[in-house]
Formats: structure tokens, sequence, C-alpha cells
């Protein structure tokens, strides 16, 4: 690892003023992503800026027709979070789902949504949920978020400082984990609400989708027999070691349909 300045702001003004005077410096959050990218040298940023001691950046609150989450909640507290196992127990089990102990005891919401990995849980949960991200400068919506293979529309010195998300009537989550990492070979959140379905699938490309098909079917007939024919295009889809493009577009009906049945149950 090279070596780096390291600060620990008290505020986040503090943290993004650092933030913008060093070129190429990074916040740190958890770390579960961002350390061992440093410790294989496949990043040498001159200075990092740990977010741990900002205040008022943790924690679940419950506003009524939303729920906002502190972008420095770790994964655990939303897995045995009460009140999201009373009002939103799709969200609570998506990260019950992520990972190990290790890594839901230290990562973040904020660090995995800003990180953006293709195979990431939380950003299925964000985009299906039509969440808002907070940021230090701005409020961006789920579907201006995610840009691209670990892209986001966060700019230069912006930093995350909650998720915001809609409570829906019904939603559910269902994952087929790469035996060896954890990851989402795809995983598939499905969010019902008054005003119709959203459905958002990770893991099977480079980056977090929605299938409109499936929400049109799911919005006239909210059961997994509504999309069980709906097949989705493997254009675009990713095919690696772990799983071919086919198998992936296979993957995404099978995990749509068990999200539903947990919607439902
Ligand atoms: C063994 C292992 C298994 C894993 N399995 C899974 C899994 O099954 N599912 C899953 O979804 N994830 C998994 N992860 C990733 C894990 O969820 C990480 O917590 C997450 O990717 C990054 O969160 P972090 O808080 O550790 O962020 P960090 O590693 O600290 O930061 C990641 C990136 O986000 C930026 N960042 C952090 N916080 C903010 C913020 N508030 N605003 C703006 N930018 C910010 C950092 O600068 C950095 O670029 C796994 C990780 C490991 C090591």
């Amino acid at each position: 690892m090279k070596s780096f300045a390291y600060h620990q702001p008290s505020q986040i003004p503090e943290a993004a003023g650092l933030l913008a005077a060093v070129e190429d410096s990074k916040l740190v959050a958890g770390g579960m992503t961002l350390i061992p990218t440093l410790k294989q040298r496949l990043a040498t940023p001159p200075a990092l800026i740990d977010l741990s001691k900002l205040p008022g950046l943790s924690g679940i609150t419950d506003e009524g027709a939303t729920i906002t989450i502190g972008a420095m909640t770790r994964h655990a507290e939303v897995a045995r979070s009460t009140l999201l196992a009373e009002r939103l127990p799709a969200l609570a089990t998506l990260a019950s789902l992520i990972g190990d102990p290790a890594v839901r005891n230290r990562g973040t919401i904020g660090g995995s949504v800003a990180n953006n990995d293709p195979s990431a849980d939380y950003p299925a949960a964000v985009l299906g949920l039509g969440a808002t991200v907070v940021t230090n400068m701005r409020e961006i919506p789920a579907d201006q978020f995610f840009v691209g293979l670990f892209e986001t529309a966060l700019r230069d010195g912006e930093i995350i400082t909650a998720l915001r998300f809609p409570v829906p009537l019904k939603a559910g989550y269902a994952k087929f984990k790469a035996p060896a990492s954890r990851y989402a070979l795809v995983g598939v959140f499905v969010a019902q609400f008054a005003e119709g379905v959203r459905v958002a699938v990770t893991g099977a490309g480079p980056g977090v989708f929605r299938v409109p098909p499936m929400e049109q079917a799911l919005t006239q007939h909210f059961d997994p027999s509504a999309i069980a024919a709906i097949k989705i295009d493997t254009e675009g889809l990713t095919s690696d070691i772990h799983a071919e493009a086919d198998y992936r577009a296979h993957l995404v009906t099978v995990m749509a349909k068990r999200a539903v049945d947990a919607a439902l149950a």
C-alpha cells in the first residue's frame, strides 16, 4: 500500500473542503471495498477522508411516507432494524444477505451505493423503490443516479449523506448468490406502490436496470404468474466465468417471481 494522508473531519463542510483540496483524494466509509483496492494498488489516492466521525450520518428515521437511512448506517444495522422489519422488511432482508458478518458490520449503505458495483444489492433496492440519494449538494432521484459500471451521477466533492426510501405497499427481494463472493449473480427487487410496480435487477448487466414489461404485467396483476412468461433480452447482459448471459437472463425471471412471492408472503 502506498502512503497517503489521513483525515478524520468532524463536519460535512470540512470533509467536502478536504475532498476538493487534494485531487484524487477519496472518502472512506466502511472501507470494505476501498481498503482492498488500496492494498492491491488498484487505486493510490494521495489522501483519505474518513467519514466515521461526521455527526448525523447514521441511523434510520421514519417520516411516514418515507424512511431515511443515513449514509454511514452499517448493513448490520439495516438488517436488524425493528423499524424496517415492520415498515420495509424487504430492505432489512436485502441487507442481511450482503457478504458475511464482518462485511455487514463495517460496510455502509452510502459506500455501497456510491461504489455502484454491478453485483451489489443496495442499488436494486434504491432503483426498485425509486429512492432519493441525498448529498451535501442536492437530491438525486434513483432513476438518474446509476450511470454505468461503477459510475454514478455524483460530482467531484459530492458526499452522500442519506438515502430516502418511499414506503411501498409491498416489496420483496430475491438474490441468487455467487457461491464464493456472495455477491448477486442476479438479484431482483420488486416494489408495489399505489401508482404501479417497479422492478430493478442487479448482477445481470454492467449496472442496475428496470424491467418495464414486468412492471406493466405486475401492475395489472401482482402475482408471480403474471411474469412467468416474460424473458428478458440477453443483449447487454454480462457473460463471465460465473455465468453466461442467457443463464443470467433466465435467472432474472426466476428471481423476479421469487421476489413477488416474498412480497406477498
Ligand atoms: C468479502 C466481501 C463480500 C461482499 N459481498 C457483498 C454482497 O454480497 N453484496 C453487496 O452489495 N456488497 C458486498 N460487498 C461490498 C460491501 O457491501 C461494501 O460495504 C460496499 O461495497 C462499500 O461500502 P463501504 O462502506 O465499505 O465503502 P468504502 O469501501 O469505504 O467506499 C467505497 C467507495 O464509495 C465511496 N464512498 C463511501 N462513502 C461515500 C459517501 N457517503 N459519499 C460518497 N462516496 C462515498 C468511497 O470513496 C469509495 O470510492 C462485499 C465486500 C466484501 C469485502
